[in-house]
């Protein structure tokens, strides 16, 4: 066999394309070999799935080259931004198992530095002061094939632009009334070098140079400069801005020299079906109150996600499953959900719970005897030990298990046949006890007291096995079951419609349901169990050792929701 060659510049194995620029940029010896990113986060919403791409990216990429990256802020709009979400951003990149050190910034901490470029730049004959309002600009902006107007206010001189900026920024003027623009060219075939806006006015106080500032610098003139100011030497986004890189570059050229330069490299977006990913509309679903709060289970962000009970592990197996690409793409949620059912299968106790609860009453089994039984807590886990659980006369089993009327390959309970009442014994239903409307309130059956775990008869072969609790044992509790959001697979791609309309109205249900003792003690926060037959569930925030709340993570398999919806 051949000897494996290492390729001709070493280059590391299985590397995504914007490692692979990084990679070639550090070989290279650009930027005296450092490698500093940066997640960009505005403090104007809760991360979603989306952010946890770009932050894998970001993060991800610095760890593997021995980089840093930096969190900024990117807190340029007051009007929009909080500190509410500074703090529920800085959780979350925890969450998912990144840090930042000592290095987290702000976009705002940069204020003074950019106001001293934009007047340098109006010094310069680069930048002046335009009266018009931001329709009139938008109206003379011409179309990528026609040429855009020159602004009335565009000649005005360097002094006259360097007092109107100064009394900008002063106050004198209201919101809207003027800008500073860029000077750049008017009949560029790139739209953003039509004399892009670099500074409005807003009279919003922020939340952290509070009253200082009244002019507050647009995103194309501050991401560049902040990357420069920062030491940061790859500016990793979205393709979005692949029409702003070269005003990226524009801009940058005023600071940077051949030693030191950040580059902007794009990734495409992450859109999941059955789901929006705009913050504008998540915040409109949380302010509205069509969702409980941001971390809304059914909420796409982190914190909706980690309260359903998705592991960080699940999160970052997602996004490498579906890596990096230059084209946009819509990747279906059950993706995501595989990946989180296959980390749950490895970790969360089994255990049993009654969703939908029915009585058995076993007629020939003594009234007051209670036995234990032996159950496994998670057969993928050595050493993850057993925990007992009451046996009785009465019992729960799920009302979906039983049939009065069975079809041919029905191999659970019916009248006259037999199951395995897991890790207990086998039972025969005999009779079936119903309300004056006909509904099934018990079912009667008897047992075979010799079909226990070390009895003769305990290998004894019946086709279906149920899951089940002893009645007087039981914990009562609630589950909550949840469905997708949407019921349209890309509400993004209905632009006549509404988002609201969309809405899954059955995306929650409520449920009473019967838990085994061994749940109710061990509902810690963060608990993650395996309802066996159900699905995956965890402790709701809401719930409370007098009133227990579970969160159905996940089903077990991809067809529950189907199976749900056909009974
Ligand atoms: P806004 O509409 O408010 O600008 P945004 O989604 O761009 O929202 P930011 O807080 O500006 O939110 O995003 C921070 C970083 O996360 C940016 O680098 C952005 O490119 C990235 N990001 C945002 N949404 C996604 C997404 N769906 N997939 C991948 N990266 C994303
Ligand atoms: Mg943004």
């Amino acid at each position: 066999m051949a000897e494996i060659k290492e390729t001709e510049t070493n280059e590391p194995r299985g590397l995504n394309f914007v490692e692979q620029e990084v990679y070639s940029d550090l070989q290279a010896g650009k930027n005296g070999g450092r490698l500093n990113t940066r997640f960009p986060p505005e403090p104007n919403g809760y991360l979603h799935i989306g952010h946890a791409k770009a932050i894998c990216m970001d993060f991800g990429v610095a760890e593997k080259f021995g980089g840093t990256c930096n969190l900024r802020f990117d807190d340029t709009n007051p009007v929009k931004e909080d500190v509410e979400y500074v703090d529920s951003i800085r959780e979350d990149i925890h969450w998912l198992g990144f840090d930042w050190g000592d290095r987290e910034y702000y976009a705002s901490d940069y204020f003074p530095k950019l106001f001293d470029l934009a007047c340098r730049l109006i010094k310069e004959g680069k930048a002046y002061v335009d009266d018009q309002s931001s329709e009139e600009i938008a109206a003379q902006k011409g179309t990528p094939t026609e040429p855009g107007t020159e602004s009335p206010f565009r000649n005005r001189t360097p002094e006259e632009n360097l007092d109107l900026f100064m009394r900008m920024n002063a106050g004198e003027f209201e919101e809207g009334s003027r800008v500073l623009r860029a000077k750049i060219d008017m009949a560029s075939s790139n739209m953003h070098f039509r004399d892009p806006i670099m500074y409005r006015i807003i009279k919003h106080p922020h939340h952290r140079t509070g009253t200082t500032w009244k002019v507050y610098p647009m995103y194309d003139f501050a991401h560049g400069q902040s990357d420069y100011f920062e030491g940061v030497t790859h500016s990793i986004c979205t393709l979005e801005f692949v029409p702003h890189r070269p005003l990226y570059d524009y801009f940058v050229d005023e600071l940077a020299d051949e030693t030191y330069r950040p580059r902007q490299i794009e990734f495409n977006r992450l859109n999941i079906t059955y789901t929006v990913m705009s913050k504008r509309k998540l915040l409109a679903l949380v302010k509205e109150g069509l969702v409980a709060g941001w971390d809304d289970p059914r909420m796409p962000t982190i914190c909706g996600m980690r309260r359903l009970g998705y592991t960080p592990k699940s999160i970052r197996k997602f996004i490498d499953t579906i890596g990096y690409t230059k084209y946009e793409a819509l990747n279906s949620v059950s993706l995501l959900e595989h990946a989180v059912r296959e980390d749950l299968n490895a970790i969360a106790t089994r255990v049993m719970g009654v969703i939908n609860p029915v009585k058995v009453v076993i007629t020939n089994y003594p009234e007051d005897k209670v036995e234990t039984v032996c159950m496994e807590n998670n057969p993928e886990q050595e050493g993850s030990g057993t925990h007992e659980m009451p046996f009785s006369r009465e019992l729960y089993i799920e009302r979906e298990d039983f049939m009065e009327n069975p079809p041919k390959k029905f191999f659970r309970l019916a009248p006259g046949s037999e199951v395995r009442l897991k890790g207990a014994y086998i039972i025969k239903c005999e009779d079936v006890v119903k309300d004056a409307d006909g509904n099934i309130t018990e079912l009667h059956c008897t047992y075979d007291p010799d079909t226990l775990s070390g009895m003769p008869g305990a290998n004894r072969k019946v086709k279906g096995t149920l899951h089940w609790v002893s009645a007087a044992h039981a914990v009562d509790a609630e589950a909550r079951l949840y469905d997708r959001l949407f019921d349209v697979e890309n509400p993004a791609a209905e632009p006549d419609r509404d988002f609201r309309d969309m809405l899954n109205p059955n995306s929650l249900e409520v449920r009473k349901i019967k838990v085994e003792p061994f749940v109710a003690q061990n509902a810690a926060k963060g608990a993650k169990f395996q309802f066996q037959r159900i699905g995956y569930f965890t402790p709701d925030y809401d719930s409370t050792p007098e009133h227990l709340v579970f969160n159905r993570t996940i089903g077990l398999r991809d067809t529950w929701e189907k199976e749900q919806k056909k009974k």
